[in-house]
């Protein structure tokens, strides 16, 4: 090593070097070139680069350089395993060449100018398993960098990738983004299988959900009416939409269909909003820009709330000035609301937003995170939304207006669809029509083929879905989830207007066992109202039972309205959510008898036999089953908590979702064992979770002894016709099978075997 270089080997910058050169950035283009420059003069090399991964294309692209064609900057990308740059990510090794032209990796890359620069070194930027990027430096010289110059690069990239990783997080928000090519994009795009979380056919036009606020989006002028009168008639015009809107919801959901908007006539009632907009255009601004003024002051003052529920209000302006603007365009289309007969992309919803669109009549929804079983598909479903979860960014970039075609049955998203796909699916919403007029051949009892008897109860989330349950003859209600008239409120609903929702359940099914699930809020349903602090792992967080008893008020609240309302109900069961032990079951089971003394107390009616029963979701009960078989006079065993505790994995969670898989073994002996022990005492236990409307499932549920089962109401004419044709000593081999398998693979076997023979 020469002497001019073996300086280098102290090449570790010092902290106050690297901070100068964050600090003195302007932004982060000048703090990359910083970056490339000192490496550069640190290594004494004539050309320093630093690539960026964009891991939506998984390529590296070229962010800043000081010695080749600095207009390459942001052209220059290559794929994982591309050319030398590549090939040192993928490899997560330096890679080094003394006459870099020569190595069959090369990649030539014309705009570069990089011919009269001969070694090459490179090493990877990364920071545990997050990939960044990679550094560069080049020399005209051949043969120019040694082992030590590798070790210093290494060791400055080692420095550098805190802060390089944020640098390329703030570009990824803005840059990438920008630079890609809408057009190219949605080649990619053409076709995308997704998981088919509520079903049904959609054929409509895009619309991004919160792509960019309306308050943001540079429109030209011309293309609004600009006058006051335009914005009075614009605002006559929101006002009345959203009459509308109220008036469907009273028949979708009549259990707080009137407060959805409640937040949008609020300050619509405010005069401060309204004279603001007038006075500006008076002075001479437009319309529109005088809406998106006034809406902007408006959100600046809730966004400073400490409140997140007040901060939250700040959507709601948005979302009025976003309908009055819509309201103001020359040329809005056919809807009569911005959503209106859309395909919704988002990345992220609350099952309190699906109601709200469910309102806005949009056609169906693709959603690129969540699981199947979370409960925005659950509310979906119930609101009979066609919805796909496809785990694919990209759909985000779709340019609104691109027409999609989902067929949410089997989890197909095309995207510009061919006129051969749009041929294939011709006619699809009559065969849709047609499925619904077979279900009306459902019989009122359900047998399999050797005559055991099935009963088969319906799951209900919204009141609206109580006349498809009585119409397919659901034995009752196996599972209410009392947490949406909660959700869809601004407020804890009274005890008065708790009554009045429980009270159309019991008349609308009266006669029939309908069991009550008590309030299971947390997790991935949030009340925003509550204001409670943000958790860190909200499933394992106050949710659910834990929550009621924490807050006795709100539990016997619920507990006499529920009593009240079931006032001569012949079969009423209380059923309490994630119980994990004997002292929390007992807990809630004094809480029923405290509400009836208090009842008792304030001389009010109220339903005196109650059956109580506990929801098994949690593994920790695995231990204390008998005990808890002794005290609960029903058990509903809810599969999608279970699976998700028993496996540890988040059911709302993307990048796990490969590990939620009902049929591991655990699961399987896990039921097979609750079911047996359960079954001694003689109580009913029911299924309740998802898989009690998948086909194969409900197979081995039969064959582990379930006889109840309680699932969304459009599933039932399906899973009886399944139970129709299953003998129970068949379905008793395949549990058999299923429960002596000790690994998934063995049962993925099991299952193919089954599949074929059946
Ligand atoms: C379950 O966990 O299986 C269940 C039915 O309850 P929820 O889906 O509402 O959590
Ligand atoms: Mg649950």
């Amino acid at each position: 090593m020469s002497d001019s270089k073996s300086r280098h080997l102290s090449l570790l910058y010092d902290i106050s070097e690297l901070s100068s050169i964050v600090s003195e950035s302007k932004d982060i283009d000048t703090f990359l070139h910083q970056v490339v420059n000192s490496v550069a003069s640190h290594l004494n090399a004539d050309v320093g680069s630093i690539y960026l991964l964009d891991d939506e294309r998984n390529e590296l692209v070229l962010k800043a350089t000081k010695g080749l064609n600095p207009l390459s900057v942001d052209h220059i990308r290559m794929k994982i395993g591309e050319g030398l740059v590549g090939t040192t990510m993928a490899r997560m090794a330096p890679l080094c060449d003394g006459v870099a032209c020569d190595n069959p990796l090369f990649k030539h890359f014309e705009e570069a100018e990089e011919d009269a620069y001969k070694s090459f070194l490179s090493v990877p930027i990364s920071r545990g398993i997050e990939k960044i990027g990679v550094l560069v430096v080049q020399h005209q010289q051949p043969n120019y960098f040694d082992a030590a110059d590798i070790m210093a690069l290494r060791a400055i990239a080692t420095q550098l990738a805190g802060t390089v990783a944020n640098a390329r997080l703030m570009i990824g928000l803005r840059q990438f983004k920008q630079e890609k090519n809408p057009r190219s994009r949605l080649e990619e795009l053409k076709f995308i299988k997704g998981e088919a979380a509520s079903p049904g056919f959609a054929m409509a036009t895009a619309l991004r959900l919160r792509s960019e606020s309306p308050l943001l989006v540079e429109e030209p002028e011309k293309n609004f009416h600009g006058s006051v009168k335009a914005y009075r008639r614009a605002l006559q015009h929101t006002l009345e939409q959203l009459r509308q809107l109220q008036e469907q919801l009273v028949q979708r959901l009549p259990e707080g269909a009137a407060l959805i908007f409640e937040a949008h006539h609020m300050i619509l009632k405010d005069p401060r909003f309204d004279h603001q907009i007038t006075d500006l255009i008076q002075q001479g601004q437009t319309a529109p820009a005088a809406v998106r003024q006034v809406a902007r002051q408006f959100m600046s003052l809730f966004d400073t709330s400490p409140s997140s529920y007040i901060r939250e209000k700040a959507h709601d302006i948005e979302d009025l000035a976003g309908r009055i603007l819509f309201n103001l365009r020359k040329d809005k289309g056919q809807g009569a609301s911005p959503m209106e007969g859309h395909i919704l992309i988002a990345s992220q919803l609350y099952p309190s937003e699906v109601l709200k669109l469910a309102s806005e009549r949009v056609a169906g929804i693709v959603l690129v995170s969540g699981g199947v079983t979370s409960h925005v598909a659950i509310i979906a479903r119930s609101l009979k939304i066609p919805l796909i979860i496809a785990r694919h960014s990209g759909l985000l970039d779709v340019p609104a207006g691109t027409p999609i075609l989902m067929d949410a049955d089997v989890g197909n998203i095309y995207v510009d669809p061919s006129a051969h796909v749009l041929r294939k699916f011709e006619g699809r919403e009559r065969v849709a029509r047609a499925t619904q007029a077979q279900s009306a051949i459902m019989k009122s009892e359900t047998k399999t083929l050797d005559g055991v008897r099935v009963h088969l109860m319906a799951n209900i989330n919204l009141l609206s879905e109580l006349s498809l349950a009585r119409e397919l003859k659901a034995e009752g209600i196996g599972l209410y989830r009392s947490e949406f008239p909660f959700i869809v409120r601004s407020v804890f609903p009274s005890e008065e207007e708790q009554r009045l929702v429980y009270i159309r359940l019991f008349e609308q099914m009266s006669g029939l066992p309908i069991y009550v699930r008590t309030l299971d809020i947390g997790g991935d349903k949030i009340l925003p109202y509550l204001n409670l602090p943000m958790e860190a792992n909200p499933e394992l967080g106050l949710r659910s039972i834990r929550f009621l008893l924490k807050n006795r008020d709100v539990f016997d609240q619920q507990l006499r309205a529920i009593l009240r309302a079931a006032v001569g109900a012949k079969q009423v069961g209380i059923l309490f959510p994630m119980i994990s032990s004997l002292d929390e079951f007992e807990a809630a089971h004094r809480a029923v008898k405290e509400a009836m003394s208090a009842l008792d107390k304030d001389g009010l009616e109220y339903n005196r036999s109650p059956i109580i029963g506990t929801m098994i979701e949690m593994p920790s009960v695995l231990t204390i089953i008998d005990e808890l078989a002794a005290k609960a006079d029903f058990f509903s065993i809810g599969t999608n908590d279970f699976i998700q505790y028993m496996l540890a994995v988040d059911r709302t969670n993307e990048n796990v979702a490969e590990y939620y898989q009902p049929f591991q073994p655990v699961i399987l002996r896990a039921l097979a064992n609750i079911v047996r022990r359960l079954g001694q005492f003689g109580k009913p236990i029911s299924v309740c979770g998802e898989t009690a409307h998948d086909p194969e499932f409900v197979a081995f549920l039969l064959g582990i002894g379930v006889r109840r089962l309680s699932l969304d109401p459009q599933y039932l004419p399906a899973i009886q016709q399944v139970i129709a044709a299953k003998s129970i000593a068949a379905v008793e081999n395949f549990a058999n099978e299923l429960v002596a398998a000790s690994s998934y693979q063995e049962v993925q076997m099991i299952r193919t075997r089954y599949k074929e023979k059946n």
